[in-house]
C-alpha cells in the first residue's frame, strides 16, 4: 500500500484520517518516521502555516506528506483569533498557549458587547505529492454561545454552536462533531483527491 506522512502526532487526528484513507494509504505519523523536530509554524495565516509544515517534511524526509492547520474565525472580530486560536490568551498574557479555558474567557470577553456572534472553524490541509502542492479547505459555520456548555472535545468546543443545531460541539459529542467538522470536510476533500 502507498505511504503518506501526516505531519502530526495527534492521535485523534491520526485515527480520523486513517479511518477515511484505510483502503488506499498507510498514513504514518511524525513518530513513525522518527521525526522529533520542532517543525516551524511561524506564518500569519492558516494556508502558509500548513504549507510551511508540509514543505519542511518534504524537504527533510523526501516523502509524500500533508499537514493541517485550523482556527476559529469570528466575524465581529475581523476573523480573529484565526491562526492564533491556540495562543489567544497567551498573546494578551492571561494564560498559557493551549489553555482552552483562558482562550474561551478572552473570546467571550471580546464579544461581550457584540450582537454579531457569527463564527466559523476553518481547516487547511496542504498535501505535497510528487513535489506538487495541493490545498484543501474545510469550513463549519456557527455562532459563539455566551457561556460554556458540554464537556466533550477540546479547544473552543464548549462555546461553538454549529449552524442548524442548538447544542455546542462539546454537547453534540465526537460522532456528530466528526461528521460535520471543518477538519472532517478538509480530510474528505483530501481523500477524494487521493482516490481519484
Ligand atoms: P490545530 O491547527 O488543529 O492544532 O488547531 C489550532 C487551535 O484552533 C486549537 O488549539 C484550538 O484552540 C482551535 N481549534 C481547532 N480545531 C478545533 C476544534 O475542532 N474544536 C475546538 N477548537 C479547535
Amino acid at each position: 500500500m502507498k505511504k503518506l506522512v501526516f505531519a502530526t502526532n495527534n492521535e485523534h487526528k491520526l485515527t480520523e484520517v486513517r479511518a477515511i484513507l484505510k483502503d488506499t494509504y498507510q498514513v504514518l505519523s511524525l513518530k513513525d518516521i522518527n521525526c522529533f523536530d520542532d517543525i516551524p509554524e511561524t506564518a500569519d495565516n492558516l494556508e502558509d502555516n500548513a504549507r510551511q509544515k508540509a514543505q519542511y517534511i518534504y524537504e527533510h524526509y523526501h516523502v509524500d506528506c500533508f499537514a493541517d492547520d485550523s482556527g476559529l474565525e469570528v466575524e465581529a472580530l475581523n476573523g480573529t483569533p484565526g491562526v492564533y486560536s491556540a495562543r489567544y490568551a497567551a498573546l494578551e498574557g492571561t494564560g498559557e498557549a493551549h489553555d482552552s479555558k483562558a482562550n474561551m474567557n478572552r473570546l467571550l470577553r471580546e464579544l461581550k458587547d457584540k450582537n454579531n456572534r457569527k463564527a466559523q472553524f476553518r481547516t487547511i490541509i496542504c498535501l505535497i505529492q510528487d513535489g506538487k502542492e495541493h490545498l484543501f479547505e474545510g469550513i463549519v459555520e456557527g455562532t459563539i454561545n455566551p457561556e460554556e456548555r458540554g464537556s466533550s472535545g477540546f479547544g473552543y468546543d464548549p462555546i461553538f454552536m454549529p449552524k442548524g443545531y442548538n447544542q455546542t460541539f462539546a454537547e453534540l459529542g465526537e460522532d456528530v462533531k466528526n461528521s460535520i467538522s471543518h477538519r472532517a470536510k478538509a480530510v474528505e476533500k483530501l481523500a477524494e483527491f487521493l482516490k481519484s
